[in-house]
């Protein structure tokens, strides 16, 4: 048996999953949660049972050995697995990293000079690789980034129309993220047309919290709506999405908002948030249910951007073989599918109303020249399998 763990290690959070390769089972999983809060949660699942426990947790270092706590409780015992590969998740490659990566002292220097790119993200990402390079110093460790699967943009797509010296010299340019979501997905899509993934045309909706969408010719990522930071592209839970820049310089010179404002308004306060008072897409619905314009119009904006991006994409493609749905919302509200795709028929996009309803993972009509897909998303199973495919 072969075994990768994976880790997802955020600010307050250290997320993990041991998985058997090939089958893709998960043998246990588990989070420790509000790291250097006052009170921590850890929830672990293992063969032997079931782990919850709230206490402090101080740092990611003590994260850590809290995991290794609830894997000697409720299995299995870590000592005794031949682990393969740690995975590690890592949010920003820049354009040092194009591929998954063996942790190196060097790696790791380089991945905290990212940090610029995205200071919420990296160092905490980095903190995981320490701390478990010290727990297991006989794995290898590998780090899979988000961005890498954007790596192959063209620069047609990539380059944003902004003065020479803000690229060359500060990396201003479109990254992608969500990238092992969108690999995983385009490739299992593919599977579902009977065809490799080299052989088909697909547009990936990736509708979570986050959200963004891509196009992906023949296996290989041409287009995607993050862009330098994932800030750029859909309507989100609480990040706006596409605004024009200009929004910020005359919030600046009107409200005499700083910088650190406008970034946490645009990220954390926006999006559904913004347009409704609730991120969740679940919250969102009840509101509409209950006679809520706010959250109509909120609906309406998130699909309309949605529709759009489709649009856009398929003229990149020229030929589009499926658009695919994945994550929470993409995944199990058929209500935003059916609003996102109305009106594509004469793009060919044709979605059937009761297939839709059921969840798929077919839900266009037969017949539709573009067969649109459900197809849920599994960014852990994606790590594991770039991180042994490294190793071995
Ligand atoms: P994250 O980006 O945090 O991984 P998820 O992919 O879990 O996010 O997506 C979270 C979103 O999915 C939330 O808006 C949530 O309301 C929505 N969601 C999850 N399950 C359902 C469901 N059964 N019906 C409708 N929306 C759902």
């Amino acid at each position: 048996m072969t075994q990768v763990l994976v880790v997802n290690s955020g600010s307050s959070s250290i997320k993990y999953r041991l998985l058997d390769l090939p089958s893709g089972h998960a043998v246990a999983k588990g989070a420790v949660e509000r790291i250097g809060e006052s009170e921590g949660l850890l929830t672990h699942r293992g063969p032997a049972g079931e782990v919850e426990r709230r206490e402090p947790v101080a740092d990611h270092a003590a994260g850590m050995r809290a995991m290794l706590a609830a894997f000697a409780e409720a299995g299995p015992d870590l000592a005794a697995v031949h682990l393969a590969a740690v995975g590690h998740r890592v949010v920003h490659g820049g354009e040092r990293f194009t591929a998954p990566t063996l942790v190196t002292d060097e790696v790791c220097e380089v991945i905290a000079s990212l940090s610029d790119l995205a200071p919420l993200h990296n160092p905490a990402n980095l903190k995981g690789i320490q701390v478990a390079r010290e727990v297991f110093p006989d794995v290898p460790h590998v780090a899979v980034f988000d961005t890498a699967f954007h790596a192959t943009l063209p620069p047609h797509a990539h380059t944003y129309a902004v003065p020479r010296e803000w690229r060359a010299e500060y990396g201003v340019r479109r990254y992608g993220f969500h990238g092992t979501s969108h690999a995983y997905v385009s490739r299992m899509s593919a599977r579902l047309l009977d065809c490799g993934p080299a052989d088909v045309n697909v547009i990936v909706l990736h509708l979570g919290n986050g959200a963004s969408v891509s196009a992906v010719r023949g296996g290989v990522c041409v287009e995607t709506s993050m862009g330098l930071t994932p800030l750029e592209g859909l309507v989100m839970g609480t990040r706006s999405g596409d605004v024009d820049p200009g929004v910020i310089f005359h919030l600046r010179r009107a409200a005499g908002l700083t910088v650190d404002d406008l970034d946490d308004a645009l990220n954390r306060r926006s999006g559904l948030l913004g347009l409704s008072g609730v991120n969740d897409m679940r919250e969102l619905i009840k509101l509409i249910d209950n006679g809520d314009e706010d959250a109509r119009l909120a609906l309406d904006v998130y699909c309309h951007r949605v529709r759009k991006y489709v649009g856009a994409y398929m003229a990149v493609l020229g030929h589009t073989d499926a658009v695919v749905f994945t994550a929470g919302v993409g995944e199990n509200n058929a209500r935003v599918r059916e609003h996102a795709l109305t009106g594509l028929g004469d793009l060919g996009v044709r979605l059937d109303h009761d297939r839709n309803e059921r969840g798929g993972p077919v839900i266009s009509a037969p017949g539709s020249p573009v067969t649109v897909l459900v197809v849920p998303t599994d960014e852990e199973l994606e790590i594991a399998t770039q991180a042994l495919a490294l190793v071995s």
